[in-house]
């Protein structure tokens, strides 16, 4: 499954989190992680685990590290909600998705729908994916 729609809009808070918002209805609705083929694709997994953001990630704990984000530890509850949580944190955001490509998926319906971003359903999603 894979969509080239995507363009990018603006770049602002509020596409971090209709990317987000892309990033749980896929995680919800979907199986497999289209970068790795790990069984289950989440925000966590594409965030912090994928094969595919390997590199971009280094750029991304970079970005964290001068926005003055502490980087996600190992232990730490959701990180991901910690990082999509503070704005500083947005622009790295923003960049790893485009290096990743996880961004594009993004679709103008999903945008109008970035009002329903919840972080209990993630939460939820997270949970699903552990247990
Ligand atoms: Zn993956």
């Amino acid at each position: 499954m894979k969509s080239t729609t995507g363009a990018y809009g603006p770049v602002a808070g509020a596409a971090a989190l209709a990317n987000s918002n892309s990033l749980r209805v896929q995680a919800r609705d979907s199986a497999a992680c289209q970068g790795c083929r790990a069984p289950k694709e989440s925000v966590y997994h594409l965030l912090l685990k994928c094969r595919k953001g390997a590199v971009p990630r280094k750029a991304l704990f970079k970005g964290l590290k001068d926005a003055g984000v502490p980087r996600p530890v190992a232990g730490e509850r959701h990180p991901e909600a910690r990082l999509f949580r503070d704005p500083r944190a947005t622009s790295a955001i923003l960049q790893f998705l485009r290096d990743t490509s996880i961004g594009a998926r993004q679709t103008p319906e999903e945008t109008q729908r970035q009002d329903e971003w919840g972080w209990e359903e993630l939460e939820e999603a997270e949970q699903m994916e552990n247990g």
